[in-house]
């Protein structure tokens, strides 16, 4: 089970709101850097373990600068996730370039800072080395196609745009060599919110079977191998979450098996995690302003889809608590919505929640929990909708403002409007 609580009670969260308003997301700093240190221990059981914190699932950088001293890199995908990431302090092969279909600006600008630059496609290497040239350490991202079976966010991965086939890797890290790189790495991604270590303990089997093959075929010796993401989080309260030493036991029992006493030791493991970081430390707080008796009860938020997507998107469960009513008897039945013009805007659908009192004042303050990560991240401004801001919990119990809610004036930043005057 896994419990579903918030680290302010009604009072304080009542306090936080007549200085900024709702909606807001809410981040705690104790249990994102309390989790950072059991992943840390957990992996501690390899050599040369680094985590890349995946920054797309929580762009912000006073989490990234939390996140650096508890010994993280980051994870970037564009040239602004790279300098975000440059901003909190995270420099040079602490960072992990891993974009797709990506532009030569932001292959130079990876390239520049340092950061370690794995190729999506075989024809990318031609791509970087016009681009930016080839650098000493390289990595790939491997496909594994009919090898591994998929999963509901990211698809099967014959399906998936992302990676090498088989095949095009021996010819690939051969073509790098022969290019100049020196130092290698390989990498993949394959599943997205997988809840169970097997799948991802067979994913490092495949990938450590491969590194043995590669050595064999190519006389590339890789020196570490990035697990990607894509570890599961328990979004629904009967969900269990995975164990960091459970997990990282397990791929250890592997690495012995098939690394440890070969060429290939010491090998080092890399991951990208993002989702199981931070999610589960952050909420989005709403208040329920709007009661609407209908074919069904709607509870109208003043948050929408805009500030939390993954409901909309993938149809997905967020579990819902009502401030200062989580020991009240779930009678009532709601579609818990937000403000947008498209009727797939609801946190929840026919949910069982206690009785709820609305009012653009006195309404009862609703948090959807586990939003930590690709959650504010995914926002957006479509229907003029203007994104929330987000607070930090700090360790001593303070709240500062890490990014305050979107404004008209920054809907309109990017219009030019000196010309419509006289249009
Ligand atoms: C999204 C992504 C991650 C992080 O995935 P989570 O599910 O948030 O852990 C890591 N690596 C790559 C390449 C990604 O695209």
């Amino acid at each position: 089970m896994a419990e579903k609580t918030v680290p302010l009670d009604k009072d304080a969260l009542e306090k936080l709101a007549e200085r900024y308003p709702t909606p807001f997301y809410l981040y705690d700093e104790r249990a994102i850097r309390e989790n950072a240190r059991r992943v840390q221990k957990a992996f501690s059981r390899f050599p040369g373990y680094k985590e890349h914190f995946a920054v797309k699932a929580l762009p912000n950088p006073y989490i990234l600068k939390i996140l650096a001293e508890e010994g993280f890199g980051a994870d970037c995908s564009s040239l602004p996730e790279l300098l975000l990431s440059d901003m909190a302090g995270i420099k040079g092969g602490e960072l992990m370039f891993t974009s797709n279909e990506t532009p030569s600006a932001e292959y130079r600008k990876a390239k520049e800072l340092g950061a370690v630059i794995n190729l999506d496609d075989i024809s990318h290497i031609g791509f970087l080395e016009n681009a930016a040239g080839i650098p000493e350490l390289v990595s790939c991202r491997y496909n594994p196609g009919p090898l591994k079976e998929g999963n509901a966010i990211i698809g099967s991965p014959e399906e998936a745009k992302y990676g090498f086939t088989r095949d095009q890797l021996f010819e690939g890290y051969a073509m790098l060599r022969e290019k100049g790189a020196r130092r290698f790495g390989l990498h993949t991604m394959v599943a997205s919110n997988e809840l169970s270590p097997a799948y991802h303990i067979q994913t490092a089997r495949i990938l450590f079977e491969l590194a043995l093959e590669i050595l064999d075929k190519t006389s590339v010796r890789l020196e570490f191998i990035n697990l990607g993401g894509g570890l599961g989080i328990p979004y629904r309260p009967e969900q269990r979450e995975v164990s960091w030493e459970n997990l990282a036991e397990g791929i250890k029992q592997v690495y012995d098996e098939l690394i440890a006493g070969t060429p290939l030791y010491p090998l080092s493991i890399h991951t990208e995690y993002g989702r199981p970081i931070t999610g589960p430390y952050g909420w989005l707080v709403a208040r329920a302003v709007h009661h609407k008796n209908i074919y069904r009860t709607y509870i109208g938020l003043d948050a929408c889809m805009a500030d939390l997507m993954r409901p909309a998107l993938y149809n997905a469960y967020h579990h819902i608590t009502v401030s200062g009513r989580e020991n009240e008897m779930a009678s009532e039945t709601y579609d818990v919505v937000g403000s947008l013009c498209e009727n797939n805007d609801k946190f929840a659908v026919q949910r069982k929640l206690p009785k709820i009192t609305t009012g653009e004042k006195t309404g009862d303050l609703v948090i959807i929990h586990d939003a930590g990560a690709h959650g504010r991240a995914m926002g957006f401004n479509y229907n003029g909708k203007l994104r929330c801001g987000e607070l930090l919990l700090r360790t001593d119990g303070s709240v500062v403002r890490i990014r305050r809610a979107e404004t008209a004036d920054d809907y309109f930043a990017t219009l030019d409007l000196r010309g419509l005057e006289n249009f």
